[in-house]
């Protein structure tokens, strides 16, 4: 078929994107009804420690709070009604546009997929920029008080190939976090000995073998549909699948 894009060369739409479309629905309707499939609610970043709260079991369903608020920013009327919603709760106009849209959802009670927005049994989030783990503290707030949370940040400084070595003290300062935080789940869950490495392990293999079996396929697929499956790259999710 003859391009007509003006590209250097020749692109197609994604052959999967209506398969994309349904894996994503099933994915956010998974987290308003993880209680209905026995299972638990996690509200998190995309990016994220996954083999953590993925040691609790196969039926933890997470909700990506930036895929998620650029789900809101697609339903435009939905979204002016969350910024709005946040801003007369009196939050600055100048904070991230996905963490207004994610406020307003909890302060609408409206979630972008139909429903109440679901209350997440749990938020376990990594600090990796000023608002990200306060995202999720004013989050619970907004619910609350009562929903169980944990931090970790990771502003641990440039890595590889960015600074000219690993350093140990960065690498411990978040293992240590992240130990800690496994002490946490396992007393407030009342479960011991947690850990899901394997599966963090397959989905990172499987990520890269898809990336390998990518390269020299030029996909037409501009940023804001990309970020719009974002999610998948979560890791249980991935292997699920
Ligand atoms: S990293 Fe910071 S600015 Fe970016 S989406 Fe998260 S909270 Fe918003």
């Amino acid at each position: 078929m003859a391009d007509t894009t003006g590209h250097l060369y020749p692109t197609e739409p994604l052959k999967c994107w209506g398969e994309a479309k349904q894996i994503r629905e099933d994915y956010y309707n998974n987290f308003k009804n993880a209680h209905e499939k026995g299972g638990l609610r996690w509200a998190g970043g995309a990016w994220s420690f996954d083999a953590v709260p993925y040691g609790l079991g196969d039926d933890i369903y997470p909700l990506t709070g930036e895929p998620y608020g650029a789900s809101i920013a697609f339903k435009k009327d939905f979204s002016v009604r969350c910024q709005e919603a946040a801003e007369k709760a009196g939050y600055a106009r100048d904070l991230c546009s996905y963490m207004r849209n994610y406020w307003g959802s909890i302060l609408l009670d409206e979630y972008a997929f139909g429903g109440p927005f679901p209350k997440p049994d749990f938020m376990w989030q990594d600090h990796i920029c000023c608002s990200h783990a306060k995202w999720y503290q004013n989050a619970c707030e907004l619910e609350g008080g009562d929903v169980p949370l944990y931090g970790i940040d990771v502003g641990a400084g440039p890595c590889p190939p960015f600074a000219p070595k690993m350093y140990e003290h960065r690498v411990r300062y978040v293992a240590d976090q992240l130990l800690d935080s496994i002490e946490w789940m396992e007393s407030y869950f009342a479960v011991s000995k947690i850990g899901a490495v394997p599966v963090e392990k397959g989905m990172r293999q499987l990520f890269f073998m898809l990336t390998f079996v990518s390269i020299g396929i030029i996909t037409d697929c501009a940023a804001t549909s990309a970020f719009s499956v974002s999610m998948f790259r979560d890791g249980g999710q991935s292997i699920r699948m």
